[in-house]
């Protein structure tokens, strides 16, 4: 049973703990260095990126976070998660610090304001029928590198991407999901 944490400093951790869990996955909050230490892999979940960001400065879990990635740890961004582990951000606050890690130009509250949350229904290659994917405020991804494979696209731009043991998706695969995107998450920690 692997052990996964979720990042609970801020966001939408529940969902994300009770859909783990429901996969038979040991799924526990993580707020302090000593609990990252324990994860098999990790979720950083949905919220508010720059004030994840601080929280993970001021509880220094920032530097821990960034070696654990670098080192090669599973990690799963959703939303403000995937903004966390993007490389590069555009409409981020000047200050605004990422894990980063994975390759790509992440564009925050991408969709615009007229549209803050939507649903749809995606292809998600690897999976047999579409997802049901919710947006909220979502970022979507701008630019790729070369190591980035592109799993979803919503409106022409991706929407899911991974990068060998990282992976983001601009969607809340734990509201209204069925598990297959959190059970792509775990087939990649294996
Ligand atoms: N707009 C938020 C941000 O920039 C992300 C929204 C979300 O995670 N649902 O951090």
């Amino acid at each position: 049973m692997p052990s996964i944490g979720v990042f609970a400093l801020q966001g939408d951790v529940r969902e994300h703990l009770q859909t783990l869990t429901a996969l038979g996955a040991d799924a526990f909050s993580v707020r302090r260095p000593s609990e990252l230490e324990r994860c098999d892999g990790l979720v950083l979940p949905g919220g508010e990126s720059t004030t994840m960001a601080k929280l993970a400065r001021t509880f220094e879990l920032l530097e821990p976070l960034r070696a654990r990635v670098r080192e090669g740890m599973p990690t799963f961004g959703t939303c403000a998660g995937m903004i966390m582990l993007a490389d590069r951000i555009e409409g981020g606050t000047a200050d605004q610090e990422t894990i980063g890690g994975l390759d790509v130009t992440v564009r925050r509250n991408a969709f615009g304001r007229q549209v803050d949350s939507f649903e749809a229904d995606l292809p998600f290659a690897g999976l047999a029928d579409p997802v049901h994917a919710v947006f909220i405020r979502a970022p979507w991804v701008e630019r790729t590198g070369p190591d980035v494979e592109v799993l979803a696209q919503s409106q022409g731009h991706p929407v899911a991407v991974r990068q060998g043991h990282l992976m983001a998706t601009s969607f809340h695969p734990e509201v209204d999901g069925d598990g297959r995107v959190h059970r792509y998450f775990l087939d990649i920690v294996g």
